[in-house]
C-alpha cells in the first residue's frame, strides 16, 4: 500500500494506536476486528488529523466502511441532533450494511441514530425517521434528492459527506443526483471518495468538489484482496451447466455467488441447480423488493448457500465468509470481475474466484489477468470419480472429528452390535461409506469426459506447444498425479501397449488430471492406435491417448508421411473415434 503525496505510519498494527475514543475500541473488540486493515491505517489518522478532503482508491472488501465510519463516529456531537455525516452509496443493499456496519461500531456510544435512506421502500417511516433526527444519513443518491425535494432533510450542519464506490455510482447513472446533493450541502464540509476504480468521471468529481485532496492507493492497480486465488475451467459453451454442477459437487461446504451475465441466465441457471437438488436462489432485477429481502436472509443465515446473481443486482452485497465466487459467465468489462471476485477474500479471509469459459474466450480471460495483475490457473473439469474421491476424502476428515455423544445412542448400540453381527470392519465400512456417495456415483457413472479434447492453455503453450522437439508430437493422457499416474508407470504402460515397437518417449508432463508426453511423430499413429485397441487402466480408469490439440496438422502430415489413415482422395481423414468423450446431452 502506497499513499502517494501522504506519509504513512507504518508502525501502526493496533487500533489502540490510532487514538480513537475507548467506546469506538470497545465496540471494535465486540466485532472481534483485532487489528486494522491497510486502508484503516492510512485513513483513519489522515480524518482523525483534521478536515481534508480524501480520495481513496480502495476495493471492496478491504474495510473501507470501518475506515471512514470510525472517524465519522469519533467526531460526531451525540448532543446535535440533525444530520453531521451523509454517506452516498449506489445500492439498497450497500447502504443497509453501511448503516447495520456503523451501528455496530456505534455499540458502546451513547444516543447515536443511523439512519439508511432508500429507493425501493415505503418512503414514509423514513421521512418519520429523519424528522425525529438522526446524526448519520447513509443514503442511495435517487432517494435522497427526492428528500432535498420534499425538504425532508437538513443538511445544514453537514461535516462530512462520504461517496462511497463512487465508480458505481456514476456508472449507475447517478452523476445528476450527486449534483444536486453535493450543491445542497455547506460548502466548508469535508468530502471523502472511495472508488474501486478511477475513470475519467470519477476524477471529474474530485475536481469539481474537492479541495487538495488527500490520495490513498491500497493496490497499485486495483488488484484485489491478495488472498483471492483465480482459477479459470475451459468447457465447450454448450458443457457449461454440466461443468458448473463438477465443481459445485467437488467443493464440501461450498457458500458462494454464481456470476451470470442476464436476468434470464440468472433465473434459469438458478431453476436448474432446484431442479437438480441443489439449495441455489436467484437475486436479479426482476425481483420484487420482498422476494429480494427473502433470497438474501436464506443466504445470508445459509439455508440456501448458493446465489445466482446478476453484477448489479449484486452490488454492494456484503456477506462474510464467502468460500467461492464462480463465474458463469465473463462480465464484457473486466472491472467488473474485479467487483465480483472482490467479494470474497475479504478482510483477510480467503477465497477462490472460479471461471467458466470456453474455447474463445482466452483473450477475455488474459484482459482481466492484465486487470488484475494475477495469473489464473488452469483447472481440469473433474470427473465423477474425481469428485467421489474429493467427498470420501471430507466424508472421513469430518467422520473422525465426529463426537457422537448421546443417550440414545448408548441405548441402542447393544441391538445395532447384534444386528450388524457378523460384518466385517471392511464390508461395514464399505456400505457406509458407499451411502455417502451413492448419489453421486450413480449420478456420474459414464457421465462424458468435459474437458474439450483440444485443451490448450495460454500459460501451457509455451512449455508444451512451441517447446516440442524437432520432430515430436506431444500426446495427452486423460489420466494425471490423482491417478497415480509416474513417469515409470507411463513408461511401464507404453512398453505394454506398444510391443511391437520401442518409443523413445520425450518430455513427460503430468498434470493434476491430465499427461502429456512426446515421442516422435512419425510413431504418433501407432501409439495411439495401440491404446485405443488395448486401454490399459490405472487406478479403475481406462486410458485414453489423442495427439494434444496444436499439433494435430503436424500429426496429421506425419501420418501421412508414414502411410497412415488417409483417404480415397489423398487428404487425411481424421481419427475415427474420439479419444475423449463430450456429449452435448444434459443430465437431468
Ligand atoms: P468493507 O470493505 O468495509 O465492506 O469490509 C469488508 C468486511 O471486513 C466487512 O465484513 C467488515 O465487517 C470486515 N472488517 C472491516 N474491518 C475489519 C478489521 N479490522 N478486522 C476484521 N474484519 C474487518
Amino acid at each position: 500500500m502506497v499513499p502517494p503525496g501522504a506519509e504513512m505510519d507504518t508502525m501502526i498494527h493496533t487500533f489502540d494506536q490510532l487514538g480513537l475514543s475507548p467506546e469506538l475500541l470497545q465496540g471494535l473488540i465486540k466485532l472481534g476486528f483485532k487489528k486494522p486493515t491497510d486502508i484503516q491505517s492510512a485513513v483513519i489518522p489522515e480524518l482523525l488529523g483534521g478536515d481534508r478532503d480524501l480520495v481513496a482508491k480502495a476495493q471492496t472488501g478491504t474495510g473501507k466502511t470501518a475506515a471512514f465510519g470510525l472517524p465519522i463516529l469519533h467526531r460526531l456531537k451525540a448532543e446535535i441532533l440533525l444530520p453531521q455525516a451523509l454517506i452516498l452509496c449506489p445500492t439498497r443493499e450497500l447502504c443497509m450494511q453501511i448503516a447495520r456496519d456503523l451501528t455496530q461500531l456505534a455499540d458502546f456510544m451513547k444516543d447515536i441514530r443511523i439512519l439508511p435512506v432508500y429507493g425501493g421502500a415505503d418512503i414514509r417511516p423514513q421521512l418519520t425517521a429523519l424528522r425525529r433526527g438522526v446524526q448519520i444519513v447513509v443514503a442511495t443518491p435517487g432517494r435522497m434528492v427526492d428528500m432535498l425535494r420534499r425538504k425532508a432533510v437538513d443538511l445544514s450542519v453537514i461535516r462530512c459527506v462520504v461517496l462511497d464506490e463512487a465508480d458505481e455510482m456514476l456508472s449507475m447513472g447517478f452523476e445528476e443526483d450527486l449534483q444536486t446533493i453535493m450543491t445542497s450541502v455547506p460548502e466548508a464540509s469535508q468530502t471523502m471518495l472511495f472508488s474501486a476504480t478511477m475513470p475519467r468521471t470519477v476524477a471529474d468529481i474530485t475536481r469539481n468538489y474537492m479541495q487538495d485532496p488527500a490520495t490513498i492507493a491500497i493496490g497499485m492497480h486495483n488488484t484485489g484482496p491478495d488472498n483471492v486465488v483465480h482459477e479459470y475451467y475451459v468447457v465447450h459453451a454448450r458443457d457449461r451447466y454440466l461443468a458448473l454442477k463438477r465443481i459445485v459437487d467437488l467443493i464440501p461446504d461450498l457458500y458462494g455467488i454464481v456470476f451470470c451475465r442476464t436476468r434470464q441466465e440468472t433465473q434459469e441457471i438458478a431453476d436448474w441447480l432446484g431442479r437438480d437438488g441443489y439449495p441455489a436462489h436467484a437475486l436479479h432485477g426482476d425481483l420484487s423488493q420482498q422476494q429480494r429481502d427473502r433470497v438474501m436472509k436464506a443466504f445470508r443465515n445459509r439455508h440456501c448457500p448458493l446465489l445466482v446473481a446478476t453484477d448489479v443486482a449484486a452490488r454492494g452485497l456484503d456477506v462474510r465468509n464467502l468460500t467461492h465466487i464462480i463465474n458463469y459467465s465473463l462480465p464484457d468489462d473486466p472491472g467488473a470481475y474485479t467487483h465480483r471476485s472482490g467479494r470474497t477474500g475479504r478482510a483477510g479471509e480467503s477465497g477462490v474466484s472460479i471461471v467458466l469459459i470456453n474455447l474463445r474466450e482466452h483473450s477475455k480471460l488474459h484482459r482481466i489477468e492484465k486487470q488484475i495483475g494475477r495469473k489464473f490457473i488452469s483447472r481440469t473439469v473433474p470427473s465423477g470419480d474425481d469428485i467421489c474421491r474429493v467427498r470420501l476424502h471430507d466424508w472421513i476428515k469430518r467422520w473422525q472429528n465426529l463426537e457422537p455423544e448421546s443417550a440414545l445412542l448408548d441405548e441402542l448400540m447393544p441391538a445395532l452390535i447384534e444386528r450388524l453381527d457378523g460384518m466385517s470392519r471392511d464390508e461395514l465400512l464399505r456400505k457406509v461409506a458407499y451411502q455417502e456417495v451413492q448419489r453421486l456415483l450413480e449420478y456420474y457413472r459414464d457421465q462424458p469426459d468435459l474437458n474439450p479434447e483440444v485443451r490448450r492453455e495460454p500459460h501451457a503453450d509455451k512449455s508444451n506447444g512451441s517447446n516440442t522437439t524437432h520432430g515430436n508430437i506431444e500426446l495427452v493422457l486423460n489420466v494425471g498425479a490423482v491417478n497415480g499416474l509416474t513417469p515409470t508407470l507411463l513408461l511401464r504402460m507404453i512398453e505394454t501397449v506398444a510391443r511391437k515397437q520401442a518409443v523413445p518417449v520425450g518430455r513427460i508432463k503430468i498434470a493434476k488430471m491430465q499427461t502429456y508426453m512426446e515421442i516422435p511423430a512419425s510413431l504418433a499413429t501407432y501409439i495411439v492406435k495401440s491404446f485405443n485397441t488395448h486401454p490399459p487402466e490405472i487406478s479403475g480408469r481406462k486410458v485414453n491417448v489423442a495427439v494434444a490439440g496444436a499439433r494435430r496438422q503436424l500429426f496429421r502430415n506425419a501420418r501421412s508421411k508414414v502411410g497412415g489413415n488417409t483417404g480415397r482422395t489423398g487428404r487425411t481423414r481424421p481419427p475415427k473415434r474420439k479419444l475423449f468423450r463430450h456429449s452435448g446431452s444434459r443430465s437431468s
